[in-house]
C-alpha cells in the first residue's frame, strides 16, 4: 500500500519504515563497528556513524537502494515462512491456531488436489449468478457479495461496493457502515479513462484476458462477451471519484439514511442489496463516493441483467483465480502480473501461499510469530519506552512558542486520548467460530471470507473498538489511524537494529524512541490538526496557531533548501516540511524521553561512547542507506521525506548533540544557537 498522507482516514507513513541498516550478513547490528573515525562528527555526522557500513553495503541485484527496512522485511519474511511452514508440518490439534495456520496453508500448496477439482468448486456460485433473472436478483446477488475486505486506504473495492465498519466522522462512541467504491478489474479508474495509446493498448490486452478466462470456465462467445464486459467496467469507472477526492477527508463524509438511497441512486433494488448485505436494519451509511454508488446503481437499472451476469461469471473466476487450476492461476498472473506491472516470473506458489495465509489469517499467524519473536517482556519494554514519550510531549506542548494557550490544552487533551499498540494486540481475534481443513484450498478461502465478513458486521451492533489492530504482528511497519485516535507499531517493525529489547536504552530511544515520536507529532501537526481527541472531524488549531506555525518553520525551509547532493539539484525544502517537522519533533521529544528514562542517574559509556553520544549515533544509523544516483535524484524530486543523509543532519538543531559530540563552531554541520529550529 502506498503512504496516504492527505487527508486520509487512515494514514500510513513510510517514515518510520525508514530505519537504519545492518550488514546483510548479522542478524544484528554493532553500532560502534560501523563507525568512521576518520571523519569528525560535526563536519559529517551521516558519514562518521555510517562510513563504515556504507563502504561495504550492496544493493542487491535488480533492486535500487538498500537499507534496513529491505534487510528487516527479508528476515521477518523468512521466518514467517518458516513459522507457517511448520504450523503445515506439525498437524497442530484440531481447532488450534497453528491448526488453522498450516491447513491453509498447505491446502493453498496442494495443487494436485486443486487440479483434481477443477472449475467444479464454482459450480454454485456459477448457478446463483446463472438463476439471476430480475433487477431484484440482480441486487440481492451484489449484496451478498459485498467487500468487507476494504479499510479506509481501499480506492477501488473488489466487488462493486466495499464496506468498512468503523466509528463516523461524528460520533467515537458507535461504529457505522462505511460504503466504499469498487468493482472495477483494473486498479482504478484513470485505467479506464486515460486515453493515451498506452492505456488503450492495456485495456484492449485487459479485454483479451477477460475473453481467455471465460473461456478456460467453458463459456462460449467469450470474445463478444468480454468486450462488454470492459465497457460496463469504463461505465462503472466514470462513476468513480477521482483519486484526490477518492482519499480527501471532508469529501467522504457522506452520510445517508437507508432511505436516500432509493431517491439518490436509482437503478438499484437497495432493499434487496441491504438485506442481502446483512444490514437492513442499519439506519444510516457513509457514503465515501456518492457519484460511484449513484453511477453503479444506474447501470443496475440501465443495463441488461445478462450483461451483469457475464460480468459476475468473470469477476467471480477472477477473485478466486488462486485457488483454481494452474492455467487460470497463470493467466491471473500473465495480465497482473507481466502485462500490468512488468514482472517476468511468478512468484514461487509458497510465496502466495504465505501471502494467502496471512491475508485470510493475520492475527493467527500473528500469535505464532510474536510467540517466538515478540514476548512479554519486548512489549513490556516499549510500552515503557511509548510513556517516556506521552510523558515528554506532555512537558513540551505547554512552552511551544506559536500555540495559543486554549490549543495547548485541546493538544495535550488529545495526547491523553492517544492509544499506542507496540508489538501485538492486547486482544487477538478469535478464530474459533472459522473452520479450516486439509485439501480444501477454495473452501478454506470463502470460510474465510465469510469469518471476516461477520465479523466486520458484528461491529455495527458493538461500541467502537479503538483497541483494535489494522495492522498484523508480523509486518515491518506503522499505521496511524486518525479515527479513533491510534497509532499502532508491528512486532515486525520492531527488532534490532530499530529495538532491541534486551538492548541499550540509549539506542533505542535515537532510534525506534525518534521514529515513534515522530509519527505522534503527526497527530498533532497540519494533518492531525483535523481530527479531535476522539478522531472526529473538525479542526481544533486558530488560524493565528496556523500562520505562526508556518512562520516559525521557514527557518527549516531554508536549512533543507540548502542540502544539495549534485551540482544540479538540491532538496526542495518546502516540498519535505511536514516531514523534517515530524522528524525533529521525534528527535527533540525522544531525547526528553530518554532523559525521563534514566530517571535522574547518569547513563553508563558502552565502547567508549556516553549514552548521549549513542543515542544520537542510534539516530543517524537509522537513516543510512545505499541507493543508485538516479534513484536518489528521483526521491528529491518527488518524495515528501527527505534523504536519509539530511534527514540525520536534523541532529544540527538539537543543542545536546553539540554537547554530546564537542561540536564548535568552525565545524561544518555547526549552527550558531538562533539558527537551530525547533517548532515542537
Ligand atoms: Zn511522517
Amino acid at each position: 500500500m502506498t503512504p496516504f498522507r492527505t487527508t486520509a482516514l487512515i494514514s500510513l507513513c513510510a517514515c518510520t519504515l525508514a530505519l537504519s541498516a545492518a550488514p546483510a550478513n548479522q542478524n544484528t547490528s554493532d553500532s560502534t563497528q560501523d563507525i568512521d573515525h576518520s571523519i569528525k562528527p560535526g563536519d559529517d555526522f551521516y558519514r562518521y556513524a555510517n562510513g563504515g557500513w556504507l563502504r561495504t553495503a550492496v544493493i542487491p541485484a535488480g533492486q535500487t537502494s538498500y537499507d534496513t527496512r529491505s534487510i528487516l522485511v527479508a528476515r521477518t519474511s523468512r521466518r514467517v515462512r518458516d513459522l507457517v511452514q511448520e504450523a503445515a508440518a506439525a498437524h497442530s490439534a484440531k481447532g488450534s491456531v497453528g491448526q488453522k495456520v498450516g491447513d491453509y496453508y498447505s491446502s493453498f500448496m496442494d495443487e494436485s488436489t486443486i487440479e483434481a477439482r477443477g472449475m467444479t468448486v464454482l459450480a454454485d456460485e456459477m448457478a446463483v449468478i446463472s438463476a439471476i433473472h430480475s433487477k431484484q436478483s440482480l441486487s440481492a446477488y451484489l449484496g451478498s457479495t459485498l467487500n468487507s475486505e476494504t479499510d479506509g486506504l481501499t480506492s477501488n473495492a473488489d466487488h462493486v461496493f466495499g464496506v468498512w465498519v468503523n466509528q463516523s466522522f461524528t460520533d467515537s462512541q458507535r461504529c457505522v457502515f462505511h460504503i466504499l467504491q469498487g468493482g472495477l478489474g483494473m486498479p482504478d479508474r484513470d485505467d479506464y479513462l486515460d486515453q493515451s495509446a498506452k492505456m488503450t493498448a492495456m485495456r484492449a490486452q485487459y479485454q483479451s484476458h477477460i475473453a481467455v478466462m471465460l473461456k478456460l470456465a467453458g463459456i462460449d462467445d467469450a470474445e463478444t462477451r468480454a468486450a462488454r464486459i470492459l465497457t460496463l467496467e469504463v461505465q462503472i469507472a466514470q462513476g468513480h471519484a477521482p483519486d484526490a477526492d477518492a482519499s480527501d477527508v471532508f469529501k467522504q463524509n457522506n452520510p445517508w439514511k437507508r432511505a436516500a438511497f432509493a431517491v439518490q441512486a436509482p437503478g438499484m433494488d437497495w432493499d434487496a442489496y441491504f438485506k442481502a448485505a446483512g444490514v437492513a436494519e442499519q439506519p444510516e451509511f457513509i457514503v465515501w463516493q456518492p457519484s460511484a454508488v449513484t453511477g453503479t446503481a444506474a447501470l443496475v437499472g440501465s443495463e441488461s441483467v445478462d450483461l451483469w451476469k457475464d460480468y459476475l461469471r468473470f469477476h467471480l473466476i477472477e477473485h478466486y483465480a488462486s485457488v483454481l487450476p494452474k492455467a487460470v492461476a497463470a493467466e491471473h498472473f500473465a495480465f497482473y502480473g507481466t502485462t500490468m506491472s512488468g514482472m517476468q516470473q511468478a512468484p514461487d506458489r509458497s510465496q502466495d501461499a504465505i501471502a494467502a495465509t496471512n491475508a485470510a489469517l493475520g492475527q493467527a499467524v500473528g500469535q505464532l510469530y510474536t510467540q517466538r519473536y515478540f514476548l512479554p517482556e519486548a512489549k513490556a519494554r516499549a510500552q515503557a519506552m511509548v510513556r517516556d514519550l506521552i510523558e515528554a510531549y506532555r512537558v513540551r506542548i505547554p512552552s511551544l512558542t506559536w500555540m495559543s494557550p486554549q490549543t495547548k490544552e485541546k493538544a495535550l487533551a488529545k495526547l491523553a486520548e492517544l492509544r499506542i499498540g507496540v508489538g501485538y494486540p492486547d486482544r487477538w481475534i478469535d478464530y474459533s467460530t472459522l473452520e479450516v481443513g486439509r485439501g480444501d484450498a477454495f473452501g478454506n478461502m470463502r470460510r474465510a471470507e465469510a469469518f471476516n465478513r461477520w465479523r466486520n458486521l458484528t461491529k455495527l451492533t458493538q461500541p467502537a473498538d479503538p483497541g483494535e489492530w489494522r495492522i498484523d504482528p508480523q509486518i515491518v511497519g506503522a499505521v496511524i489511524v486518525f479515527t479513533p485516535h491510534t497509532e499502532t507499531f508491528s512486532a515486525g517493525l520492531l527488532q534490532p537494529p530499530f529495538f532491541d529489547s534486551k538492548g541499550d536504552a540509549a539506542s533505542n530511544y535515537g532510534s525506534a524512541g525518534a521514529g515513534i515520536a515522530h509519527e505522534i507529532s503527526h497527530s498533532f501537526d497540519e494533518l492531525g490538526n483535523i481530527y479531535d481527541a476522539q478522531g472526529r472531524l473538525g479542526n481544533w488549531w486558530t488560524t493565528e496557531d496556523l500562520a505562526k506555525y508556518h512562520a516559525a518553520a521557514e527557518k527549516l525551509v531554508a536549512q533543507f533548501n540548502g542540502y544539495c547532493p549534485f551540482s544540479d539539484i538540491c532538496v526542495n525544502g518546502k516540498q519535505v516540511l511536514t516531514e523534517n517537522i515530524a522528524d525533529l519533533a521525534g528527535l527533540l521529544t525522544a531525547h526528553d524521553a530518554y532523559l525521563l528514562s534514566l530517571k535522574g542517574k547518569p547513563d553508563v559509556v558502552i565502547d567508549g561512547l556516553t549514552g548521549e553520544q549513542r543515542f544520537f549515533l542510534a539516530f543517524a544509523q537509522r537513516w543510512r542507506k545505499a541507493q543508485s544516483e538516479a534513484t536518489l535524484r528521483r526521491q528529491i524530486k518527488s518524495d515528501t521525506h527527505s534523504p536519509g543523509e539530511y534527514r540525520s543532519d536534523s541532529v544540527r538543531n538539537a543543542d545536546a548533540w553539540y554537547k554530546a559530540y564537542d561540536v564548535m563552531p568552525g565545524d561544518k554541520l555547526y549552527l550558531m544557537p538562533e539558527d537551530r529550529v525547533g517548532i515542537w
